[in-house]
């Protein structure tokens, strides 16, 4: 779960192009969309855009909303080119000669010299520089000049606009970290899904625990809402996801159901 009870009541990977057999062009960097696993952002392309194979996503209320790494990569630039152009934007250099561009951010989370990986939050979207509203420009630039952007090898619209899912920095073996939140005390494990099962354990508040995957039980309600989604976080060993705060609400993307 991600929403706080208490403030809810508050208030192909290889370039296209010529290979030349001798000399095996170096596959494209694995570029994912630029925010955190599991976010849906609405991406669009025009051909009057400068360049024309950028993109600029949106989502609702996205000022403020953090911009993650496209790909591994070494952070080499970090400027705020102030009220024109891209403003404060990022530009991560990747193996192969490609750079991935991050434009008109409201503040920087890395800097210069930096290495990254898939999911590392670099900045935050905003409206900086010759922008009208907040959003991501973002680009995918080979030896310089701009390329039509790719997620996981598949080209993105051209021309027009649609939605992304973002796959970027999800558990790739199929397991989560959650963090207990029980405001104090110990949280009871069941041998299974539901409060009907029988009492295995506990586990402490604030400990770390790996989700192996997700299954529906028992209708909970706890530290972060009301949830009848349960954890399994062991071999007959169960929590309730009410009170585990995972990062998101309801199941998280990559891990399996029981
Ligand atoms: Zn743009």
């Amino acid at each position: 779960m991600r929403k706080r009870w208490f403030s809810l009541v508050a208030a192909g990977l290889l370039v296209a192009g010529t290979l030349v057999p001798a000399t095996p062009a170096m596959a494209a960097p694995t570029f994912k969309v630029p925010f955190p696993c599991g976010q849906v952002w609405s991406g669009q392309t025009r051909t009057n855009h400068s360049p024309a194979n950028a993109v600029d996503f949106n989502r609702t209320d996205d000022l403020g909303d953090p911009v993650v790494a496209s790909a591994p990569g070494t952070v080499d630039r970090v400027t705020d080119l102030g009220g024109t152009s891209y403003g404060k934007y990022v530009r991560i250099s990747h193996p192969g000669g490609y750079h991935t561009y991050y434009a008109h951010l409201n503040g920087f989370n890395v800097s210069v010299g930096q290495s990254v990986g898939y999911g590392r939050v670099i900045g935050y979207v905003g409206s900086t520089g010759g922008s009208t509203g907040p959003h991501l420009h973002y680009e995918q630039r080979l030896n310089g000049g701009d390329i039509r952007v790719r997620f996981n090898g598949a080209l993105a619209l051209y021309w027009g606009t649609r939605n992304y899912t973002s796959d970027n920095g999800c558990s790739s073996g199929g397991t989560a970290t959650g963090t207990v939140n029980t405001s104090g005390t110990p949280l009871t494990v069941r041998s299974g899904p539901g409060t009907g099962h029988s009492a295995v354990g506990t586990v402490a508040d604030g400990a770390q625990v790996t989700i192996q995957c997700q299954t529906t039980g028992t209708t909970v309600t706890g530290t972060y809402g009301t949830s009848s989604i349960w954890d399994r976080i062991g071999s007959g060993r169960f929590i309730s996801d009410a009170y585990v705060y995972t990062g998101h609400d309801g199941f998280i993307p990559g891990v399996p159901r029981c």
